[in-house]
């Protein structure tokens, strides 16, 4: 076994003591020449809406080896959020403590472990920087996506955060799958009730979950009558993958919602104060919404 590849395996088993449900590893280097051209053919039809952030940063999100001076490797962990119970009014990502913080805090005892056995330097990302996340995944070997623009990973479904580790060491790297996972069954597209999902992939202009959670204007006309039970987020694309039939609850007690939230019903959240706002959410990702967007969403949907 070469000095890498004890590496990679050391890292592997580190990552699964961490609670990471998989782990991967990429070669450090540019994205493909399709992909780019993808991206930026996506980003020039405004399929972003108002996410200016998705076209800042295009050479580091084109090339992470510009994030980390001497990057040589991608390691890229999968978190599962799969809850065992669950607000039905909040995406099932956003239930318990902000996800940017506890896979940030677990890749940063990543480092520090593989820091205890080569020198290295790198740095924890986590949905927070310019770095095609999905991309990396399958580079590493973790999955390949579906139409509806999530990784599936084999046997488990598409419940998952991603994060990576980008680090100036070398390690053995895997290899993308060979067959995508996705049968093309098309029941996201079909399910989808905003009609954000197609051919040439999504349209975050429509997406429920960019609506609700991106977008700081007023909702279009007919968003409550899409939107249904759920008014942070939406998870209908992935519910009705059958990927996620055999989908399992994860087992980060940091995700899992408080019993003050579980308690709200539906008729409870109208006349939601700030105050009352801020204890169910504290430390949430759905602070990233804010107190008057997360009203307006309540008003569009429950009269
Ligand atoms: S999150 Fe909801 S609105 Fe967005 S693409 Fe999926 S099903 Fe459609
Ligand atoms: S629902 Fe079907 S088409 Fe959509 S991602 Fe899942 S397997 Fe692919």
């Amino acid at each position: 076994m070469t000095e890498q590849q004890k590496l990679s395996t050391l890292i592997k088993r580190r990552a699964e003591e961490l609670g990471f449900s998989a782990c991967g590893i990429a070669k450090a280097e540019a994205v493909s020449a399709d992909v780019r051209k993808g991206f930026e053919e996506w980003i020039a039809n405004g399929a972003h809406g108002e996410m200016g952030y998705m076209a800042r940063n295009l050479e580091k999100r084109m090339d992470p080896t510009l994030l980390v001076e001497g990057c040589r490797s991608i390691i890229v962990v999968a978190q599962n959020y799969f809850p065992a119970a669950a607000s039905p009014q909040i995406s099932r990502y956003a239930q318990g403590r902000d996800y940017h913080s506890v896979v940030k805090e677990k890749l940063f005892q990543l480092l520090d472990f593989i820091n205890s056995i080569v020198p290295t330097k790198g740095r924890a990302f986590c949905d927070s920087a310019p770095v095609l996340e999905r991309y990396w995944a399958v580079q590493a070997g973790l999955g390949t996506c579906g139409r509806n623009r999530q990784l599936i990973i084999p046997g488990c479904g598409t419940h998952f955060f991603l994060g990576e580790l980008l680090i100036d060491v070398e390690a053995e790297c895997d290899t993308p799958l060979k067959e995508s996972l996705c049968n093309g069954c098309n029941a996201c597209i079909r399910n989808c009730p905003a009609g954000a999902l197609g051919e040439d992939g999504l349209d975050a202009r429509r997406c429920l979950s960019y609506l609700t959670i991106e977008y700081r204007g007023e909702l279009p006309t007919a968003t409550g009558e899409k939107l249904g039970e759920c008014f942070y987020g939406c998870d209908r694309c992935q519910s009705v993958c059958p990927h996620n039939r055999a989908a399992q609850p994860h087992n980060e007690p940091q995700f899992a919602p408080s019993e003050e939230l579980l308690a709200m019903q539906r008729s409870d959240w109208q006349g939601l104060t700030k105050e009352k706002f801020d204890t169910l959410f504290n430390d949430s990702a759905v602070q990233r919404c804010g107190y008057e967007q997360f009203l307006r969403n309540i008003k569009s949907t429950i009269k």
